[in-house]
């Protein structure tokens, strides 16, 4: 797998546009977007993924071309709708390429969906249940996220273990994780095309792609 480098930024605070006329700090916009080859990859909105293994290959390519075209972590996501078997919306990890930590596959997903329907609840009044398919099982801030997301059904490639295998760092996550979701009607499937989620990340090592992290005490 070839891996595009991303360009580094400093983290000195930008100057451009900061400081209005009159003195005030001018704060930036929230911008979330998704990169132009993964709108062009999925092409067709109408597109069905019957079996569970088609939603999560949709999700291993997702986090496959995210390295290959430098716009992020070997992480991908999506919510797909339950009935129709359609993807409402993908995600991808963009934490490098945005500069802002939270935003992981799986929220970059969570958050495109609910402005897609308009709402911030998926599991609300008159909602169709919808399922959220990650390419590794949540880090502790994904996995935090998903009761207030709505959706009604979680779906893992990769383990949490193998992205520690490579050095990723999944945060402090409580052991009994997707017992706590199911205790809140969500169900869990794990192990989905572990193998093929699994590739993508030891490539991603193996190509020596930038590991970041959560804080640990250094
Ligand atoms: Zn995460």
């Amino acid at each position: 797998m070839k891996i595009h480098p991303l360009k580094m930024k400093t983290g000195k605070i930008r100057t451009d546009s900061k400081i209005s006329k009159r003195g005030d700090r001018i704060y930036p916009k929230f911008d979330l977007k998704l990169p132009h080859w993964l709108e062009e990859y999925i092409s067709d909105p109408g597109k069905i993924y019957p079996a569970v293994e088609d939603r999560m290959k949709l999700v291993v390519e997702l986090s496959r071309l995210n390295v290959v075209n430098g716009t992020g972590g070997p992480f991908g996501a999506g919510i797909f709708d339950m009935e129709t078997k359609r993807l409402l919306a993908p995600g991808v990890n963009l934490v490098e390429s945005s500069n802002v930590s939270i935003f992981h596959a799986e929220v970059v997903a969570i958050i495109l969906a609910q402005l897609m329907v308009g709402q911030y609840d998926l599991g609300g009044e008159g909602m169709p249940r919808y399922e959220l398919v990650a390419s590794t099982e949540p880090c502790a801030m994904c996995f935090g996220a998903i009761p207030w997301s709505g959706v009604r059904q979680l779906v893992c490639g990769a383990r949490d273990e193998d992205a520690r295998r490579i050095g990723f760092d999944e945060g402090p996550k409580m052991e009994n994780w997707s017992k706590a979701l199911k205790s809140r009607g969500i169900d869990v499937i794990k192990d989905v095309c572990r193998d093929e989620a699994v590739k993508v990340l030891t490539d991603y090592l193996e190509n020596a792609g930038l590991i970041y992290n959560s804080r640990s005490g250094n």
